[in-house]
């Protein structure tokens, strides 16, 4: 797949899958924009060639909406941020859920309408792929907001899968199961609880980064022009284990 000449937003580009994404576009050629929150990652993506970096908290709508203005003209988005916080649903606080609901949910949708509303303005055609989770599909212990968060991104795929098509712009949403990454570091640091999923991942291991990436550049690129509107696992077979 061949990136060259395509300009590609890219938000959560700091870490993780993010990150990864970044680096295969770049190796094929697009330009990156990349959209992050940690000074030292814009920093290290601004000394990477072919990358701007725009810093933005994605928890605030109006600067995610600034930094998705400033981000354009692009060809491409892919929306990977993401975060999480483990409560039991019991304990799940109004404050948690609002804040996985607008940098999981909300940013995607804020920073989508302005990259697809610019493309609709020049008659140009494009593609979204936005980053889910296995989680929206199951019931994930302690993890209610986030569950919810991306529950809530795939009917906003859905959405725009049907909605901006008639424009030449595809929208599709990528399901990874655990990959190695700081967030999995986070969520999946209980032995026990790693060693319960990882037994329910038929090919026994969890996913890297790169296994994210590939699938997110098939999904971008014009070997994909009749994908539109789907959920795809990159799960290694945990959803029919
Ligand atoms: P990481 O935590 O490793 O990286 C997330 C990236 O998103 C970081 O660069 C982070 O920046 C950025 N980000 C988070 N919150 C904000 C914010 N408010 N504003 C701007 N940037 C923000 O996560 P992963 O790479 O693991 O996850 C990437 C995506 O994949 C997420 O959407 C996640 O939900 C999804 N996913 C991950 C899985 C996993 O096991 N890793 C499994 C399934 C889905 P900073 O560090 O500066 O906050």
């Amino acid at each position: 797949m061949d990136f060259k000449g395509k300009t590609v937003i890219v938000t959560g580009a700091g870490k993780g899958i993010g990150r990864e994404i970044v680096r295969m576009l770049a190796e094929r050629g697009a330009q990156v924009v990349a959209l992050t929150r940690s000074a030292a990652d814009v920093e290290a993506l601004r000394g990477e060639s072919g990358c701007r970096a725009i810093q933005v908290d994605l928890a605030d709508a109006d600067a995610t909406r600034e930094a998705a203005i400033a981000a354009l003209p692009a060809d491409l988005l892919v929306n990977c941020a993401g975060t999480t916080e483990l409560q039991p649903f019991l304990e799940t606080t109004v404050e948690a859920f609002d804040r996985l609901v607008a940098v999981n949910t909300r940013a995607p949708m804020i920073v989508a309408q302005e990259y697809a509303r610019s493309l609709i303005k020049q008659g140009r055609k494009g593609a979204i792929v936005n980053v889910s989770s296995v989680a929206s599909f199951v019931g994930l212990a302690d993890h209610a907001a986030y569950c919810a968060s991306k529950g809530g991104l795939d009917g906003l795929t859905r959405v725009m899968a049907r909605e901006l098509a008639p424009h030449g712009i595809r929208a599709n949403g990528i399901h990874p199961t655990v990959t190695l990454t700081p967030m999995a570091v986070k969520a999946w640091s209980d032995p026990e609880k790693a060693a319960g999923m990882m037994k329910r991942i038929p090919v026994g291991r969890f996913a890297e980064p790169a296994d994210i990436a590939e699938v997110v550049l098939f999904l971008l690129s014009d070997e994909a022009a009749m994908v539109n509107g789907i959920s795809m696992p990159v799960d290694g077979g945990y959803m029919i284990a």
